[in-house]
């Protein structure tokens, strides 16, 4: 008879860090588009994942000299790659008990939204009324949240207990019964420290405007996010005012003009690895940050023998390049 233990057993035996389970009725009132029964309306628990992101994959951009081991190793070889095998193999012995199963990695390509939550114009479309538009996509963080793994941050990030915020999260939905783990209640890990406002270099993360949900009868809150300034800084670039040579420019965004900002060291953007890959500017903020503040309040499982900032954070002064003046560290930009 599948239960419980059997099903984190198997998670962790095939790679899983952690696992929790939630029950369906968590996500009463979800939205249309991240509804959990539009995909499987018989669906009775949701199994939580959580695998980590190593903290040396972000050893590289911390010294300055390795970038894509985030995206290959971390944010997206989990996503496309290591997780969608073990999410696999649990729903495997999961159907071999006779109860269906849905396996989500982290992928959602052909999601119906985009970044913000709104419907992608000219995608797709409902089969019939009422029905979502496909692709529905499950929010994973809250998901995470709802299966007990975790508390969603200041930063809108997950923080687990094990690794703070270094995590990507796989969601199985299933038809059995399930034993539910309890919405995490442990030692608070968000704290309030606003590192992750401060150090986001795209300052996509508002110090003062808040968004706050109810989650299976909690109120989270977190920082507004603009998505649009994680987005272009997120892949190492900030908005060129119209002085910015066009050679020069980093890479476009949308309408956006871009020029390599001051934490990449790229003249342009690398190509993506998988799909999601740019990652330069590596968590400055809501990862890099927050994690460093986690590990010296040292409410963190996940205990290491040295801390992780050993030395001063580097900086690129694109600036002083543009106009053949060189300026000390960056500091004194001269546009
Ligand atoms: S950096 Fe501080 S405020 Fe931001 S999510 Fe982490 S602990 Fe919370
Ligand atoms: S990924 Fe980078 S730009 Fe986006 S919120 Fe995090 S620190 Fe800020």
């Amino acid at each position: 008879m599948l239960n419980a233990e059997m099903v984190k057993k198997q998670a962790r035996a095939l790679g899983a860090d952690v696992v929790g389970i939630g029950n369906i009725e968590r996500w009463k009132g979800a939205p249309l588009q991240m509804d959990p029964l539009q995909i499987m309306p018989e669906a009775k628990s949701v199994i939580g994942l959580v695998f980590r992101v190593m903290r040396g994959s972000l050893r590289g951009i911390e010294e300055g000299t390795f970038f894509s081991n985030y995206p290959a190793m971390g944010y997206g070889g989990i996503t496309y790659m290591f997780m969608p095998m073990v999410v696999r193999g649990v729903c495997q012995m999961i159907e071999d008990e006779g109860y269906e199963a849905f396996p989500m990695g982290g992928q959602s390509d052909w999601r119906g939204i985009d970044n913000v939550g709104d419907l992608k114009p000219g995608f797709s479309r409902p089969v019939e009324p009422g029905k979502a538009t496909p692709d529905v996509m499950l929010h994973l963080r809250i998901g995470a949240y709802l299966c007990g793994l975790g508390e969603i941050g200041y930063s809108k990030m997950l923080l687990t207990p094990q690794f703070g915020p270094r995590n990507r999260v796989g969601l199985i939905l299933t038809e059995a019964e399930i034993e539910p783990d309890p919405i995490y209640e442990g030692p608070p890990l968000c704290n309030r420290c606003m590192a992750c406002v401060t150090q986001c270099p795209g300052h996509a993360i508002s110090g003062e405007k808040t968004v706050k949900v109810n989650l299976a009868g909690h109120e989270v809150e977190w920082g507004e996010i603009d998505n649009t300034r994680c987005i272009v800084a997120f892949r190492g670039g900030e908005e060129a005012d119209d002085t910015w040579p066009e050679e020069q420019e980093y890479g476009a965004y949308g309408s956006k003009r871009t020029r390599p900002a001051e934490w990449s060291p790229f003249h342009k953007k690398p190509k993506n690895l998988y799909n999601t890959g740019e990652a330069v500017c590596g968590g400055r903020g809501c990862m890099r940050a927050c994690m460093i503040s986690l590990e010296n309040r040292g409410v963190l499982q996940n205990k290491f023998h040295q801390k992780f900032r050993r030395r001063k954070p580097w900086s690129v002064d694109w600036a002083a390049e543009h106009t053949g003046e060189r300026t000390e560290e960056g500091a004194g930009r001269t546009e």
